[in-house]
């Protein structure tokens, strides 16, 4: 919690936003029933899947194993990612935490969580990166150890929404980062929301081609 939200929660803490009475801005059990979590799918067709693993047609274009997706991206999930995003609302971070822990299987244990760095310049308006924080929380939660493991290259911005314009952005605009730390690993990355996945599909290939052993991902929230 950053100065000024100390001083918020003092005047006026925040309240579930669904129920107003507890607090902590989305408590467990309106969490549990507030967010509607999809069905096990393959994140980028969408065709059902065990796991939530990526089906076989979808295989031959990521080295992503699964992805996980906490909620569809409506009416909670939305309100909460806008406060998180929009509103300096860094404690929304822990329900979403709470909401990805909640659908994440038992993975290796030393599973290494790292997160996907957001554009510096959104960075620098939040005053936080909000992938961070979730993945830092996901990571405190399971016990798992936690990673910065890719970083910005400069003050890269996004122009083109296409899968392919956003794949190739994010490819040339990430690094990787302790090469030792990424050999042999299994990845558990972490992001807020993801549309068609070609973020994490770009960050995914540079993990690997950095030698990653596996790579999954857990995102809060996906559009319906
Ligand atoms: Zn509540
Ligand atoms: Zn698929």
């Amino acid at each position: 919690m950053n100065l000024v939200e100390t001083v918020i929660s003092i005047i006026a803490p925040h309240k579930c936003i669904i129920c107003r009475i507890n607090g902590g801005l989305l408590c467990d059990p309106c969490r549990l029933t507030g967010l509607s979590e999809p069905p096990a799918r393959c994140y980028r067709c969408h065709a059902a899947s065990v796991q939530s693993q990526v089906c076989q047609k979808c295989r031959k274009h990521t080295v992503l194993r699964h992805v996980w997706v906490a909620s569809d991206y409506q009416d909670t999930a939305k309100e909460l990612l806008h406060r998180l995003k929009f509103e300096r609302t860094s404690s929304a971070a822990e329900p979403i935490a709470a909401a990805i822990d909640n659908i994440l299987p038992d993975l290796p244990p030393g599973t290494l969580v790292v997160y996907v760095p957001t554009a510096n310049s959104r960075v620098r308006i939040r005053g936080y990166d909000q992938a961070k924080l979730i993945a830092q929380k996901v990571a405190k939660r399971r016990n798992w150890p936690y990673q910065t493991l890719l970083m910005r290259k400069g003050s890269s911005r996004q122009v083109g929404s296409g899968r392919q314009d956003r794949f190739k952005q994010i490819e040339s605009a990430l690094l990787p980062v302790k090469q030792g730390n990424i050999k042999s690993a299994n990845i558990l990355m972490i992001d807020d929301v993801t549309t068609t996945g070609a973020t994490l599909e770009a960050a995914a290939k540079i993990l690997k081609s950095a030698g990653a052993q596996t790579i999954d991902a857990a995102v809060f929230a996906q559009p319906v």
